[in-house]
């Protein structure tokens, strides 16, 4: 049997976001922390002893239920602003997990920016089950219109900002038109490049929220893990219904790990935006072509702003020459050459050749995707530092001439 703490934190005041992820409640009566423990215990067991045959108590089966990952989830619920939450192993199996909701013959509509593993995860589902993803550009509302069905539409899955383009989608909006006319659908927002402390899609219409809890919530790349976080009690009862029947929860240890890590989510959050914030202005002061949603140069600045309370700390750039970003991906010495992102640690990336080498080159042309494109996910050092390395690197690949500006 597994609980599902509602949110038990009704009765109590509710503080300002860096408090609440700092401040864990723990249900009375959930058994999960009886001797009153400043961090809730690893309960590492795969079972748990029923007091007869016929009875068993609040847990029976880790892969059921345990009350490390129910603390979790709990927690989590709160933050994200959800009835419920889940942990699985990693973030695309919480998309997998989502995407069961669909039937053979049912359609979804995802952006065309999406993380290159739901790339993958929704071709998987069209060549096997029968299952099509119509993918539009989701900055526009009106251009997903022609591909609403009343009965059909079952998905509808959403980044914002996207990685790497940056691209920023209405949440509102789209929420708003798909409820009315489908009334079938959910709105499935990937919320991993902003994490709870900056966006809680449900609060802006959204049905189901997504994580990569491997990124900003664990935050020093040392897990994997994937949450779910769900409004509708139904919906909730068909996730949990998945994960139990394909053992997917998240376990014991890397549960407890992942609490540790999102208690300090609002404190790394703000020093990595604050050094992004310089270095994407650094680079547009040389005259880089930059992607960040904190520079007023950004096409969507304010609606983006509009529905979080900060930029992030994930922008990207181009060079103008493929091998020129090569070279400077290559000669920084600070930012780890890297895939993923949302970790205290700097990396550099050049998303063509690494996270999204799995979309075929024909389709990233067809999107527009820059094959120059320099992704920088930034993390808690000193903004200097970070700004001398990546001068030195640009200087070293011929990106900059030292001291000069590039034309704009
Ligand atoms: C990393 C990532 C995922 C996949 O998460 P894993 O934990 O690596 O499985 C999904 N969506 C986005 C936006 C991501 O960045």
């Amino acid at each position: 049997m597994n609980t599902h703490p509602e949110s038990s934190n009704s009765k109590r005041q509710t503080y300002r976001p860096a408090t609440e992820l700092v401040f864990v409640d723990c249900p009375e009566g959930s058994g999960a922390n009886h001797y009153n423990a400043a961090s809730v215990p690893i309960y590492q067991t795969a079972t748990f002893k029923q007091t007869s045959a016929t009875q068993t108590g609040e847990y029976d089966y880790t892969r059921s239920g345990n009350p490390t990952r129910s603390h979790l989830e709990n927690h989590l619920a709160k933050i994200m602003s959800a009835n419920r939450a889940f942990a699985v192993s990693s973030g695309m199996t919480a998309l997998d997990v989502v995407t069961r909701l669909v039937r053979t013959g049912e359609e979804i509509i995802a952006g065309d920016d999406l993380y290159g593993g739901t790339n993958r995860l929704l071709t998987f589902l069209n060549k096997n089950c029968d299952i099509k993803t119509h993918h539009v550009d989701t900055t526009n509302p009106e251009v997903i219109l022609p591909y609403l069905h009343p009965t059909r539409t079952r998905l509808v899955m959403l980044e914002t900002p996207t990685n790497p383009l940056i691209k920023i989608c209405d949440i509102s909006t789209i929420s708003s038109i798909v409820h009315e006319q489908c009334p079938n659908a959910l709105i499935v927002v990937d919320n991993t490049m902003m994490s709870p402390y900056l966006q809680k899609p449900l609060e802006l219409g959204a049905d189901v929220v997504i994580h990569s809890g491997t990124k900003y919530l664990s935050g020093h790349h040392d897990l994997m893990a994937g949450i779910i976080a769900v409004k509708d009690k139904v919906v909730a009862e068909k996730i949990y219904f998945t994960i139990n029947a394909t053992g997917c929860g998240l376990s014991p240890f890397d549960s407890w790990l992942l609490l540790r890590g999102v208690k300090t989510l609002a404190v790394r959050m703000d020093k990595q935006q604050s050094n992004a914030m310089q270095i994407a202005t650094f680079l547009e002061l040389h005259g880089f072509q930059v992607s960040y949603p904190g520079l007023q140069s950004h096409p969507q600045y304010e609606l983006h702003a509009r529905m979080s309370s900060g930029p992030g700390a994930v922008l990207s750039f181009t060079t103008g020459d493929t091998s020129v970003s090569e070279r400077v991906v290559e000669s920084t010495k600070l930012w780890a050459i890297s895939v993923s992102f949302g970790c205290v640690n700097s990396l550099i990336s050049m998303p063509c050749r690494m996270s999204h080498a799995s979309i075929p080159a024909a389709v990233r042309e067809e999107r527009g995707f820059p094959e120059d494109l320099i992704r920088l996910c930034v993390g808690i050092e000193d903004a200097a530092d970070l700004i001398e390395d990546l001068h030195q690197a640009l200087v070293t690949a011929g990106a900059l001439r030292n001291d000069e500006m590039r034309e704009a």
